[in-house]
């Protein structure tokens, strides 16, 4: 697979690596480009293609986007997360792993949002 991002996708990488936990849409746009507020579909271009490359997954609990832990590996990303510190860590659940979940073959997954919401080690 293509590695080959936009300059607006890989800067947007660059700020969820170096967040240490997920950030909103609407902070990438006020930190996108020094001092102006980024165009939303710059940012969502941006944030659609790193997720197509498995660089980024997004956080539905907290509507936020954070870099995939192991981009090399094929997984779908199990994320925990804490509301109180708002950090997330990311396991990785494998096709195989989903298979024995889901015996049978009569569904085809296409998207697997799987988080758990829950108290960090920090915060405990
Ligand atoms: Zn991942
Ligand atoms: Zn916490």
């Amino acid at each position: 697979m293509s590695r080959e991002i936009t300059p607006s996708a890989r800067r947007v990488l660059e700020l969820l690596r170096a967040a240490d936990r997920p950030v909103k849409a609407y902070d990438l746009m006020r930190q996108l480009e020094d001092g102006r507020l980024a165009k939303p579909p710059t940012v969502y271009r941006a944030l659609n293609q790193l997720m197509t490359l498995g660089l980024a997954h997004k956080v539905y609990t907290l509507d936020a986007f954070t870099a995939c832990a192991s981009p090399d590996e094929p997984h779908y990303p199990l994320l925990r997360v804490c509301p109180n510190c708002r950090r997330t860590s990311e396991l990785l659940v494998t096709g195989e792993d989903l298979q024995r979940l889901l015996p049978g073959g009569d569904f085809f997954t296409s998207l697997a949002v799987l988080e758990l919401t829950g108290v960090c080690e920090d915060c405990s």
